[in-house]
């Protein structure tokens, strides 16, 4: 009488190299919210910053 989640219904998993993590059905993008916050935090980086005046 196990019940299972269908939190992912798809199978997808973050696209991130060596990444194996399930993607939440919620998660409708490539990366898992560990690796899709790094990938924001990489754009954030390359674009030039500036100060707002
Ligand atoms: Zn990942």
């Amino acid at each position: 009488m196990a019940k299972q989640l269908k939190t992912s219904a798809d199978g997808r998993r973050c696209v991130f190299p060596h990444c194996k993590r399930l993607l939440s059905i919620y998660n409708h993008g490539s990366y898992c919210h560990v690796h899709c916050d790094q990938m924001t935090r990489e754009q954030m980086r390359k674009a030039p910053y500036r100060h707002p005046l």
